[in-house]
């Protein structure tokens, strides 16, 4: 691959504005072809699943309400090859735009032939527990953040992610019976 790094901007409604020269020639190396309209789209019409989709999107509220930044591994291979990659995600510092900029790691070609399960991968088969009130998720009796959990889960290195399973957290319990 030619492409080290890409990165693509959403305004404060989740559309892409902007994209990179890398942007177009990694969309255009893993034959992507819509690529060139994505500009004006919304970001959620690119996030597979909907569990995907609302771990993103926690993920992006949380960084523009709370912690400004984050950086997280995540896989994206192509039909050829697995890529290991970092994306930081950022804020923009007083607005809710925010900037993905993703750079390359790793990247291997895929042996021959390939096995059917990826024995590096998690498998998809357990649920996460997340609370519905703070949108924390469960990782071990502990309940931590979007971002932490991402990262100590590899919610991002998976092909699929697990089922969310929607509860409530022992804080979370605590305060509402307080109330
Ligand atoms: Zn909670």
């Amino acid at each position: 691959m030619t492409v080290e790094s890409l990165s693509y901007a959403i305004d404060e409604q989740d559309h892409l504005v902007r994209a990179d020269e890398g942007y177009y020639r990694f969309a255009e190396e893993n034959g992507w072809d819509e690529a060139s309209t994505s500009l004006g789209r919304s970001l959620w019409d690119y996030v597979a699943g909907e569990e995907m989709k609302k771990v993103q999107r926690i993920l992006v509220r949380r960084i523009r309400d709370e912690v400004g930044s984050v950086e997280l591994p995540f896989r994206c291979d192509g039909p050829a090859v697995r890529r290991k990659m970092d994306i930081r995600i950022a804020a923009r510092p007083g607005g809710r735009a925010v900037l993905f900029s993703a750079r390359l790691r790793a990247e291997e070609e895929r042996e021959e032939p390939q096995p059917l399960l990826n024995p590096e991968v998690p498998r998809a088969e357990d649920t996460i527990d997340m609370c519905g009130w703070c949108d924390r998720f469960d990782v071990e009796g502990e309940w931590v953040e979007v971002e932490e959990a991402a990262r100590r889960l590899e919610l991002f290195n998976r092909p699929e992610l697990p089922a969310l399973s929607h509860g409530i957290c022992p804080d979370c319990n605590e305060m509402l019976l307080a109330a």
